[in-house]
């Protein structure tokens, strides 16, 4: 080895030893609840961070909740800091695209580049990348599940919704939901609704109360196998 190089490599070791601590905060190591064993349920949050997303998180952190969060590109870039806290403070972070169209009418292209641009941006706000997709709308069809194949990502959607956008309403979005639950259901939310947030502690106190865990959709679909462009749960229609 030249002396050149040598010494070029003794400046790149010390710029090694020298390279800041990772900036992004690491979720707490917990440890794993096992859904074979308990009642689990996945919260999901889809279109944010929402405006009361920071409500939202004070009150998942208060019950030990963990929810999963499909995000939207355009808002990760104008609320930033919510998605760093989700990380931080161990939730799942999946894209919802960048600007909501439905990918089932969309170009290859644009779809593409929708989930890039929020892949980016989540990356940028919270130093990880999302692994899990959700479609706008929940509209998937075979070109979207190749593109999604492409980013390593399978398709998630909900076994069912609490209907908060339509009702709008604490008491009907508590009742909706407590119908639904099942053990590892995955429930549809918006934390831009601002009834969803306000209800949130007795909904998860109840919740609790019936032997729920609430826990990330990764914790739900551990024991699933889904590859890179899969949909789950299955939209009618589909087959395996
Ligand atoms: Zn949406």
């Amino acid at each position: 080895m030249s002396r050149q190089i040598s010494s070029l490599l003794a400046i790149a070791a010390v710029c090694v030893t020298l390279a800041p601590a990772p900036a992004f905060a690491q979720a707490p190591k917990e440890k794993p609840v096992d859904c074979s064993q308990v009642k689990c349920l996945a919260l999901t949050f889809d279109d944010g961070p929402g405006k009361y997303a920071g409500t939202l998180l004070d009150t998942l952190k208060k019950y030990d909740a963990k929810a999963t969060f499909f995000l939207e590109g355009q808002y990760v870039n104008s609320r930033p800091k919510y998605v760093k806290r989700m990380v931080a403070e161990g939730h799942e972070l999946g894209n919802h695209s960048y600007s909501h169209p439905d990918f089932t009418k969309s170009d290859a292209a644009t779809i593409r580049s929708e989930i890039q641009k929020t892949q980016d941006a989540v990356k940028k706000a919270s130093g990880v990348e999302p692994k899990l997709l959700r479609p706008p709308y929940g509209l998937v069809d075979l070109q979207v599940s190749d593109i999604a194949t492409e980013f390593g990502m399978p398709m998630i959607l909900w076994t069912a919704g609490s209907e908060d956008w339509a009702s709008k309403n604490v008491d009907k979005i508590q009742e909706q939901t407590l119908k639904v639950a099942k053990p590892n259901g995955i429930i549809l939310m918006h934390d831009w609704v601002k009834q969803t947030v306000d209800g949130m502690p007795a909904l998860i106190k109840t919740l609790q109360r019936k032997g729920y865990h609430l826990v990330t959709v990764s914790d739900v679909i551990k024991d699933e196998k889904l590859e890179p462009g899969d949909a789950f749960p299955l939209p009618a229609g589909w087959e395996n």
